[in-house]
């Protein structure tokens, strides 16, 4: 028969999935032998069970009954005892860490009676009747879901006839009044009395803790930090210890270190005579931890001791909740703690060099994420002390990165501004879908209200957006566009204001954005062995040395200038995975193109095609000469070819008027026709990549002919050029054997005519799912293979990524229809199965095959995982997601590896 419950002497660290964070801990702090007042944990399988069925499993009640006696035993107390009352603890804890999100009752076990025997023990009438009044309220708003301001507005008035604004003007008849005055409520809101069997309260609360698993708020912070929906939560009983018995007791929360900056030694806060919600509610202020040793010099010694204990143990950074009762120290949660990106490289470092972990598995202790968080532009604190800019408020710190811009107030004017270049930031209350068009406007968002989980912290997040939330101290009005700050400063539309994603800060003004040192580092302009270095400096560079010694794939660039093929390499790319040639056409260029589309005749397609060579040449040779030595995958030309001609009114406008004038406009008219006949529904799905390659002749043979020209010129030169010859939105072998063949004559031509050897691989990119499908075929007519993940999303997922970011997505991502973005992270079972089977297949048809991807998923950690277990070679990236791709592919490969 299944076991349900665990008491916490049976459980240990590594049971989370069925005891939860909280439980799997607190039973190993039991086995260390640290004082963690005893309880058991009811398992997240008798949740599941309940939520699935409606009804607790069978043999649930009989092993709770059997722990509780076992704890009463334990305590020579039973719950809710008339004269000496043992009082429990009911506590949700999921695997996951979820803050806030599920519920807890405290102080179960008083009735009427038991209240009576708490203040005769205690010796503190006062503290028994606030004790039970707690139990009223909490079990009143969790289990009963009673709106809890009735109950906040008992207690203010009993406060006002009083005279007092501070609870600890209450004593003891006041309390009692409010318990009785709480009874009134349940019994009004429940049609029944508060239940004051202590079993029954403790059945009930259970229950609440189960369901308080599918809370809205619990299942949208599930949804968008991508816990899944069906762990269940495990419930703790605990003996209740008491930190609110005078000044000789108190509770408090601390860190083995500095979770914000990850300096070495403890860091915390504690509070005297309170318990553990007084300090989240904030109603008195907490006194720095080292402050403990003055109040309890031998509860702050056993701390200590306690601490080193957890953190020697653990390996790691440990966050804990204590609380002392009348000079005794008692241990009521653990856990690896939360810790800022800087932090967790810091810390990582830290205990390699302290022998407590080895160098892989502190690579595991950070992530691609994190790495990408140190590389955000900051703010200059040096220029924000200046003149001209002051901080006017804060909020969450929901997005990060820096943001200036200038205040809007609606989505409508942050796009036609941005439109015409301003720099903006959307200022709103809270957002909803309507704001998207602006959101993405915006250089960052502002809101005076929602958490970290509102829509616009969601949508922020997913977009990569800057963004400060719930700023509830600033007042938006939008209205008046205008904002008023808490110091008065009032910003109206048009003035300029900084946010900051990472601290939460917002300043009037703008505030200049410098590079931040891990950036500068990783572009050689910080030596990490000079005194320029700080501390995470040479921590990320410890980490990037062993993750580059120890990842099999390597990583290249999406890179399409010479500038950023340099700013690539600088970055640690190993060559580049993707060349696009598309913005080689434009701008000047585009009337060459423009021509050869419209040609007539063979000459005039030629001598179009003779002037595009030597200016592809030029750009092919700064980007082999950036990357020398090194492979270069160059993309022949793909998007529709209707981009590269005159907008369609715009145009037909112009034969209007110069019909209506008389004029001639036999040039206009012919374009306008060539641009009817290109005009295309769905260009995502039209004539682009290979297919224009195939209906323009000579267009491909001319790439390839730049290429090898630039490639010759290079050798003449000294160096070494590889570059590769990629095609793009191929769909079948046929397709692909037609370029294949004309780019190798070309090739063989060029060589002759030079007397050099150009041994360049030719392949394709998978794009398409028939591409994918038939990648055995296609693989004997290719030299590698590249998968295009963002056409291949769009193709699989059958929507278009410019149409439908911006439309329905934020709704997909708030009903949680994914929990991220496609484009963003690898649809692993659509789109990653796809890739499986093109990876088997090519590589059957071709051993060696060279694999790689150069979508925009080259750069995404999670992605990143997956092409290191499906075999790729390489990823790439853009050039700034670069170092975070290494870090990733390292971790991958990493003995430790997850
Ligand atoms: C792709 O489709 O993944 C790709 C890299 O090509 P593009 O994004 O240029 O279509
Ligand atoms: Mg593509």
């Amino acid at each position: 028969m299944a076991k349900y419950v665990y008491t916490f002497t049976e459980g240990n660290k590594d049971l989370k999935d069925l005891l939860g964070g909280k439980g799997a801990n607190l039973a190993e702090m039991t086995n260390l032998g640290l004082p963690v007042p005893p309880g058991f944990t009811i398992t997240t399988e008798a949740c599941r069970h309940y939520l699935s069925r409606g009804s607790v499993p069978e043999g649930l009640d009989a092993e709770v009954e059997a722990n509780l006696a076992e704890l009463e035993r334990t305590m020579g107390r039973r719950l809710g005892q008339a004269d000496d009352p043992l009082l429990v603890s009911v506590r949700s804890g999921a695997r996951f860490s979820m803050p806030g999100m599920m519920e807890t009752v405290l102080n179960i076990g008083l009735n009427d009676e038991s209240v009576v025997g708490l203040a005769a023990r205690s010796g503190d009438e006062r503290f028994a009747w606030d004790s039970y009044r707690r139990l009223v309220q909490m079990f009143g708003r969790t289990v009963q879901d009673i709106e809890g301001d009735l109950f906040e507005e008992a207690v203010e008035e009993v406060k006002a006839a009083k005279g007092t604004t501070d609870d600890l003007d209450l004593d003891a008849a006041d309390f009692r009044e409010l318990v009785g005055r709480f009874q009134d409520i349940v019994l009004e809101r429940t049609g029944r009395p508060f239940p004051s069997d202590p079993r029954e309260q403790m059945a009930l609360a259970v229950k609440a803790v189960f369901d308080s698993w599918n809370a809205p708020r619990a299942a949208l912070y599930r949804r968008q930090e991508r816990i899944p929906a069906d762990l269940g939560t495990a419930v703790n009983v605990c003996a209740m210890v008491f930190g609110n018995l005078g000044m000789d007791s108190g509770t408090g929360v601390a860190f083995t270190r500095d979770p914000a900056s990850g300096q070495p030694g403890v860091y915390g806060d504690y509070l005297q005579n309170a318990q553990g919600e007084d300090v989240v509610a904030g109603i008195r202020n907490t006194v720095p931890l080292a402050d403990l040793e003055k109040i309890d010099v031998r509860s702050h010694a056993e701390l200590m001791g306690i601490m080193d204990t957890l953190e020697n143990h653990y390996r790691d950074l440990c966050d804990i909740e204590f609380t002392i009762e009348r000079g005794k120290l008692w241990m009521l949660q653990t856990r690896v703690g939360k810790r800022t990106a800087a932090a967790a490289f810091r810390i990582a470092d830290q205990l390699v060099d302290q022998g407590m972990i080895t160098l892989d598995e502190a690579v595991q202790r950070v992530t691609g994420d994190q790495l990408a968080q140190l590389m955000f532009p900051r703010f200059d604190e040096a220029a924000v002390a200046g003149a001209g800019v002051r901080r006017i408020g804060h909020g969450m710190n929901a997005s990060p990165g820096a943001a200036v811009g200038k205040a809007v107030f609606d989505s409508y004017t942050a796009v036609k501004w941005s439109r015409s270049g301003e720099k903006v930031i959307l200022c709103r209350r809270e957002t909803n879908p309507d704001d998207l068009e602006g959101m993405i406007a915006a250089e960052g968002i502002l809101t005076s209200r929602g958490g970290k989980t509102s829509h616009a912290a969601v949508v922020a997040r997913g977009m990569g957006k800057t963004c400060v939330c719930g700023a509830e101290e600033i007042d938006v009005d939008t209205k008046n566009r205008r904002l008023t700050a808490p110091g008065g400063e009032v910003v109206e539309e048009g003035d300029v204001i900084s946010i900051d994603g990472t601290s939460g800060e917002v300043y009037l003004g703008e505030v200049p954005v410098v590079d931040s040192p891990v950036v500068r580092y990783f572009e050689g302009e910080i030596d990490p062995a000079s005194d320029q270095a700080d501390d995470l400096v040479r921590s990320v560079d410890r980490l990037m040395h062993y993750v580059d010694a120890a990842r099999r794939m390597r990583v290249r660039a999406n890179a399409d200038t010479a500038e950023d093929a340099a700013r690539a390499r600088r970055m640690g790319a190993q060559g580049i995975g993707l060349c696009r040639t598309e913005h080689m056409f434009l701008g000047d260029r585009r009337q060459l193109v423009e021509r050869l589309i419209l040609a007539d005749t063979e000459d005039e397609q030629r001598d179009a095609l003779a002037e595009l060579l030597p200016l592809q040449r030029e750009d092919f040779a700064g980007i082999l000469e950036a990357m020398d030595g090194l492979p270069v995958t160059v993309r022949l030309l793909d998007p529709p070819l209707h981009e590269f001609l005159p907008d369609i009114t715009e145009l037909s406008v112009r034969v209007a008027v110069a019909e209506a004038r008389g004029e001639s406009h036999e040039n206009d008219l012919r374009v306008l026709q060539a641009v009817h006949r290109l005009h295309e529904q769905n260009p995502m799905l039209g004539l682009r990549g290979v297919r224009l390659g195939l209906v323009v002749p000579g267009l491909f043979s001319m790439q390839v002919r730049a290429i090898a020209q630039a490639a010759v010129d290079r050798m003449a030169a000294g160096g070494r050029p590889r570059p590769e010859i990629m095609i793009p939105l191929v769909g079948t072998v046929q397709e692909l054997e037609i370029i294949r063949e004309d780019a190798l004559r070309v090739l063989r031509e060029v060589e002759r005519e030079h007397g050099v050897e150009l041994d360049f691989p030719v392949g394709t990119m998978i794009e398409l799912p028939r591409a994918a499908l038939t990648a055995g075929e296609i693989a004997e007519n290719a030299e590698f293979f590249s998968f295009g993940t963002n056409d291949l999303t769009q193709t699989v997922w059958g929507f278009s990524r410019d149409d439908v970011e911006a439309s329905f997505f934020s709704a997909y991502l708030e009903k949680g229809v994914f929990g991220v973005s496609p484009f963003e992270s690898l649809d692993v079972d659509g789109v990653g199965r796809l890739i499986r089977i093109a990876v088997e297949e090519g590589r059957a048809a071709r051993p060696g095959i060279k694999l790689g991807v150069c979508g925009e998923h080259g750069g995404d950690p999670a992605s990143v995982h997956f092409f290191h277990r499906v075999g790729l070679d390489y990823v790439s990236c853009s050039p700034f997601r670069v170092p975070v791709a290494r870090l990733e592919a390292g971790r991958a490969a990493g003995r430790t590896a997850g």
